[in-house]
C-alpha cells in the first residue's frame, strides 16, 4: 500500500545525505536539533493520513489502491477544492505554516505532466513518459520532494548566457555535457524548501530562456543523496525557544538551502527537459499556476490567525467596542474572507488543460495571491496596534515562576477586568511570534517573495485578462465606432 508511515518517512531521510548547517556538515539530519524540528513539522503530512479524522482528506482510492491525495492530478473544480482543503488543514495542524513536503512536488508534476506533452509532439522527444513514471514511482513510494526553481541569478537585468559571457556561469542552472546516459549539470539555485528533509528534488527552469540560453533550458529529478549535490541550509529561525513564549516557532519550521550542484550526473530517465529553451518560460509559467493555488491555500490559516489574534487582544485589552479598533477588525474579517473566496473562485473557473487536467484559474489564483501578499503588512500592522506594544516588551514565561516577582509580573500582564492575565499573555506571545518574532519577519518576507514576487503576479494578470472585451465594452460606451 503505497502509503508510509511517519517513522518510515522520518528514517528514509538517513541516507548519507550532503547538508550543512552553520559552518558545519550534519551526519543526521534527522538528530539535528534545527533539522529536526522541520523534520518533524514535515511529518504532519504523513500523520494526516493516519489519522481517522483527515483521513477522508488525505488518502484517496485508485489504481496503485491507497494513496495520499496530493499526488492525484485534478480533474474537476470538486478535485482542486478538495487538494486545497488539504493543504488549508495540514497547515492549520502546522499552526499557520505550510507543511509542503508533498505540496510543492505534485505542484511540479502537475505542470511537467501538462507541458512534457507539448514538447515532445514539437521536438519528437519522449518527456512525457519519463514524468508519467517518475509521478508513478513519487505516487507509489509515498515520497516527500521539494522544488528548486528560484536560481541564484546574479545580475538580474542579464540573461544566464549573459552572465556566463561576463564571468558568472554558475548563476543559473545549465547542462555542462550531454552523455548518451544522461546529463551532467552545474550551477546554484536557492531559497528551496524543505531540500534538507525530502526524499527527491524537482529542478525547473526558473524564467523564460533564449536560443542562446539553450543549455539552461533544463528540469529534471534526483534523489537528495546523489552525488554533486550540496546543501547549504539557513540558520534563520533556528534558535532554541521556549513554547511558551514562542506558541508556534518552538514546534513548527522549515528549513531552506542553498542548493548547489557541482556536475551532477543525472540519467536519461529523470531528465524532463534538456535544451528545448523554447519550453523554459512555459514550464515555469506551468508550476507556478499550481504553485500559486498552493500558495494561497496554505496562506488561510496564517490571515485566519491575525483574525483571532486581534479579536483575542482586542477583548483581552478591553477596547473591542472602540470605533477605530472595530475599523481595524472589520477590515481584517474582508482581508480574510476576500482570500477564501478567491480560492474558491480560483478553482470554480478552472481551466481545462488539453490532457484533461483541471488547472487553477490563473487570473483569480495571481489576483488572490497579490490581494494576499501587497496586504500582508497591512494586517500585520493592525494586529500590532490593537496588541500594544507588549508584543515586542513582554517579559518570559519563566518570569512568572520567580517568587520574588512573580506575583508582580502576573499582575502586570492583567487586562479587562475578569480576565485572566496568563491568558492575556499567552494571547500575546501568539501575536508576537506571528508578527515580530524572527518567524514573523519569515512569513512577512514569505508572503512577499515566495511563489513570484507581486511584480510577477501583477505580470500575469494583465497578460490574463481579457483587455480586449473590456476595452470593446468601453469603446461601445463612448460611442466610438468600428
Ligand atoms: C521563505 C522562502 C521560501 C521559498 N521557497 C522556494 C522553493 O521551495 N523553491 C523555489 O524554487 N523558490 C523558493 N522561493 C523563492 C521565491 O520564489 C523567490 O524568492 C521569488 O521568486 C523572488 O526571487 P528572488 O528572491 O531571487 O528575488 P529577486 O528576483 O531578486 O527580486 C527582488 C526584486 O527585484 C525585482 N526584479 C528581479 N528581476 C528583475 C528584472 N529583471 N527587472 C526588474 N526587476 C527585477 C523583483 O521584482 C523584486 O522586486 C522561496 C522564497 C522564500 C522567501
Amino acid at each position: 500500500m503505497p502509503l508510509r508511515t511517519p517513522e518510515e518517512y522520518v528514517a528514509s531521510l538517513r541516507d548519507g545525505r550532503r547538508v550543512y548547517y552553520r559552518g558545519e556538515r550534519v551526519t543526521d539530519v534527522t538528530t539535528h536539533p534545527v533539522i529536526a524540528r522541520a523534520i518533524d513539522h514535515a511529518s504532519i503530512d504523513f500523520r494526516m493520513a493516519e489519522d481517522p479524522r483527515y483521513r477522508d482528506l488525505a488518502v484517496v482510492t485508485g489504481d496503485r489502491g491507497d494513496q495520499s491525495r496530493y499526488f492525484s492530478t485534478p480533474k474537476s473544480a470538486d478535485d482542486l477544492l478538495a487538494r486545497s482543503r488539504l493543504i488549508e488543514a495540514a497547515t492549520r495542524l502546522g499552526a499557520t505554516l505550510v507543511v509542503l513536503v508533498k505540496e510543492i512536488g505534485t505542484d511540479a508534476l502537475f505542470a511537467l505532466g501538462n507541458v512534457s506533452g507539448e514538447v515532445d509532439a514539437r521536438s519528437g522527444s519522449s518527456y512525457a513518459a519519463r514524468v508519467r513514471a517518475f509521478h508513478d514511482r513519487c505516487a507509489s513510494g509515498d515520497l516527500a520532494i521539494a522544488v528548486a526553481q528560484t536560481d541564484v541569478k546574479g545580475d538580474r537585468s542579464l540573461g544566464p548566457a549573459e552572465l556566463a559571457a561576463r564571468g558568472n556561469p554558475d548563476a543559473y542552472v545549465r547542462i555542462v555535457e550531454k552523455r548518451a546516459d544522461g546529463i551532467v549539470v552545474r550551477g546554484v539555485k536557492t531559497h528551496t524548501s524543505c531540500t534538507t528533509n525530502v526524499n527527491e528534488l524537482i529542478v525547473l527552469p526558473t524564467r523564460a530562456m533564449s536560443e542562446a540560453d539553450a543549455d539552461y533550458a533544463v528540469s529534471f529529478a534526483i534523489p537528495v543523496d546523489t552525488p554533486g549535490l550540496t546543501l547549504v541550509a539557513s540558520p534563520h529561525g533556528g534558535a532554541a525557544r521556549d513554547a511558551f513564549d514562542h506558541p508556534i516557532s518552538s514546534r513548527h519550521k522549515m528549513m531552506e538551502t542553498l542548493t548547489i550542484f557541482d556536475n551532477v550526473f543525472v540519467p536519461n530517465e529523470r531528465v524532463f527537459l534538456a535544451g528545448e529553451w523554447q519550453a523554459a518560460g512555459p514550464l515555469a509559467l506551468a508550476f507556478v499556476e499550481f504553485h500559486r493555488f498552493t500558495a494561497i491555500s496554505y496562506k488561510l490559516p496564517l490571515v485566519d490567525a491575525l483574525v483571532g489574534a486581534a479579536l483575542l487582544l482586542a477583548d483581552l485589552n478591553g477596547i473591542e467596542r472602540a470605533g477605530h479598533v472595530r475599523d481595524k477588525l472589520s477590515w481584517l474579517v474582508g482581508y480574510a474572507e476576500t482570500l477564501r473566496a478567491l480560492v474558491e473562485a480560483s478553482a470554480t473557473r478552472f481551466r481545462r488543460h488539453a490532457n484533461g487536467t483541471a488547472v487553477p484559474d490563473p487570473l483569480t489564483v495571481n489576483i488572490a495571491k497579490m490581494h494576499f501578499a501587497s496586504n500582508y503588512h497591512a494586517a500585520v500592522a493592525r494586529l500590532q496596534d490593537i496588541a500594544g506594544g507588549t508584543l515586542a516588551t513582554a517579559p518570559s514565561g519563566a518570569d512568572l515562576e520567580i517568587p520574588e516577582v512573580g506575583d508582580w509580573v502576573r499582575r502586570s500582564m492583567l487586562g479587562r477586568v475578569g480576565t485572566d492575565a496568563v491568558e492575556r499573555l499567552r494571547a500575546l506571545n501568539l501575536a508576537s511570534d506571528l508578527t515580530a518574532s524572527d518567524f514573523g519577519g519569515y512569513q512577512e518576507v514569505l508572503a512577499i517573495h515566495a511563489e513570484g514576487s507581486i511584480e510577477a503576479q501583477k505580470l500575469t494578470i494583465l497578460r490574463q485578462y481579457d483587455a480586449g472585451a473590456a476595452r470593446a465594452y468601453a469603446r461601445d460606451l463612448a460611442g466610438i465606432e468600428g
